[in-house]
């Protein structure tokens, strides 16, 4: 028969009161009491304040109802009332008519130490939980404002890009903007399309200048500039190509759908007057085929320019075809 003292844990009995009965050295070592000073005492006297309220409201309770309990844990306290973390188990034994609990208890300190460090680490996980969640909105905020910043560049882009292929007084495309669709329309039509061109020079335009003043000059150059819009098809590009000169690059045109152009202009420029006058324009018209490698706007523009100094030296209000 094994003795108590002989078992490798702390052992206690009480009775159904929690009154102590016996002990083993083990169990009085943890506590640094005697037998003498446990004997008759109730098992409280050897927990902590809040060990004993535990044992009185959850653990007497559930050993009355079903005769056991396993794996409790309860803060015992040692000679100097310093706290004991310890594990219990107890089972209750009925001996002639009255009940005995047998209370095996395991010192717990190591678990409670590794209890303590989990939650710590779990506070400190929490902590930078909370901080990836703040940090990741105010991420989301600076996305949000870079992609609001980004519309608008975007936007001031587009609008840059516009106006520097816009002349400013008149709306019409600049000569950039006529360098950039010459060029994007020899690199992708056929080398035998044929394109034309026609300069439009307003005569005698420094009259209306000096007779009625240069705001008045400018509303003609305006007026002048929603004519040529008037008279070209969507195809077609209408340039101010400098002071009272415009160009119109006419895409897959020849020689007769140029001179047609010509007319119609000639025609819709009468609705341009100055006090009850029309102007009449001079033009040039040049043509010539997608030839790889060559220099299509300089050749056309050559071509217009001469034609239109045959149309002014030989009267003006006039269209004059290149050869
Ligand atoms: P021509 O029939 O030979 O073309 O005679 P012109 O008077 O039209 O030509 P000239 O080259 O002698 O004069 C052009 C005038 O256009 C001179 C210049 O002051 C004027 N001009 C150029 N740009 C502008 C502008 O933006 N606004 C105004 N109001 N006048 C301009
Ligand atoms: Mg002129
Ligand atoms: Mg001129």
């Amino acid at each position: 028969m094994i003795q108590i003292n002989e078992l490798p844990c702390a052992l206690l009995i009480t009775d159904s009161t929690g009154q102590i009965l016996n002990t083993n050295l083990e169990l009085l070592a943890l506590v640094g009491q005697s037998s003498l000073q446990c004997h008759a005492q109730p098992m409280t006297t050897l927990l902590t304040p809040a060990g004993r309220i535990f044992l009185q409201t959850h653990v007497w309770p559930l050993l009355l109802h079903t005769g056991r309990i396993n794996e409790i844990y309860l803060d015992f306290s040692d000679a100097e009332k310093l706290k004991i973390p310890v594990m219990v188990n107890c089972q209750k034994r009925d001996f002639n008519g009255s009940s005995h609990f047998y209370w095996v208890i395991f010192v717990a300190k190591e678990r409670s130490c590794y209890e303590a460090e989990l939650l710590l680490a779990r506070t400190q996980a929490q902590q930078i939980s909370r901080h990836l969640e703040q940090a990741h909105a105010e991420l989301k905020v600076l996305h949000q404002q870079l992609e609001q910043r980004t519309v608008v560049i975007q936007s001031e882009n587009r609008e840059l890009a516009d106006l520097s292929r816009t002349d400013a007084l008149t709306g019409l495309s600049n000569r950039r903007a006529l360098d950039t669709a010459v060029n994007h329309w020899c690199a992708q039509a056929p080398s035998e399309a044929c394109a034309a061109l026609l300069m439009v020079d307003v005569d005698h335009f420094k009259t209306v200048n000096d007779l009625y003043g240069h705001g008045e000059g400018d509303k003609v150059l305006c007026a002048l500039a929603e004519q040529l819009r008037l008279s070209m098809r969507s195809s077609d590009l209408a340039v101010r190509y400098g002071g009272e000169e415009f160009v119109m690059w006419l895409p897959l045109a020849d020689r007769k759908a140029a001179g047609k152009a010509a007319q119609r202009v000639h025609e819709n420029v009468r609705q341009v007057q100055v006090a009850g006058k029309s102007i009449t324009v001079s033009i040039g018209v040049a043509t010539a085929y997608n030839t790889p490698g060559s220099d299509l706007l300089g050749a056309l523009t050559h071509q217009a320019d001469k034609s239109l100094y045959e149309a002014k030296a030989s009267g003006r209000n006039r269209t004059v075809c290149a050869d």
